[in-house]
């Protein structure tokens, strides 16, 4: 709980962006301080072994999850594997669509990065709405892996987030 409320000091709530009647959680810095990064790394890995032993690979989300996932792989020993947004990746990708507020969006995978049978472990930064981490469980699955459990620094209750990921296992460091 004390190293919660560390993190916590360290992200800040932006009012009112990216529009009117909504708070950002802005991680940039909790990213720049060293010992908050590390501890956020050593505890996810902590989890992660604890609950779960070992995994075969750790996928982030585009874009913050690309850094924690990053940092989580090599901690873990593992590779990484980045789901990126529509267009970014060349062919061959598999891509799931979801649903936005208003529109839709897609994240991709490169086809064959990620094993048939691989234990995954899905990090992102945040989970609010669980649109974006429902579409990331499915794109994995989708090539045939497991997803082990999602992790993330920081759930914003009241969004359904969890609810929308029911069959998986949730962690989050800490809520607002
Ligand atoms: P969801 O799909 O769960 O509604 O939104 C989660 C995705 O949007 C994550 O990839 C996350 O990075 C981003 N996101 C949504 N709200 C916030 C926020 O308040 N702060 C940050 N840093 N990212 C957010």
């Amino acid at each position: 709980p004390e190293a919660a409320e560390r993190l916590e000091a360290l992200v800040r709530p932006v009012p009112d962006y990216p529009e009117p009647g909504v708070v950002f959680r802005d991680i940039t810095p909790l990213l720049a301080d060293g010992d908050a990064l590390a501890s956020v790394v050593d505890e996810l890995a902590a989890w992660t072994t604890a609950d779960h032993g070992t995994v075969d690979l750790v996928a982030g989300m585009e874009a913050r999850g690309f850094i924690l996932g990053a940092a989580l792989a090599l901690r873990l020993g593992v590779g990484f594997v980045p789901l990126r947004k529509a267009g970014k990746l060349p062919p061959p990708v598999e891509s799931v669509s979801y649903a936005l507020e208003y529109g839709e969006a897609t994240l991709e995978v490169r086809t064959g990065t990620v094993p048939t049978g691989a234990r995954v472990l899905v990090v992102d930064d945040v989970l609010a709405t669980g649109g974006t981490a429902a579409a990331a469980a499915a794109l994995v699955e989708r090539c045939g892996a497991e997803v082990v459990a999602m992790g993330f620094l920081l759930e914003i209750t009241g969004l359904g987030g969890r609810d929308v990921l029911g069959r998986h296992t949730v962690e989050a460091l800490f809520q607002v």
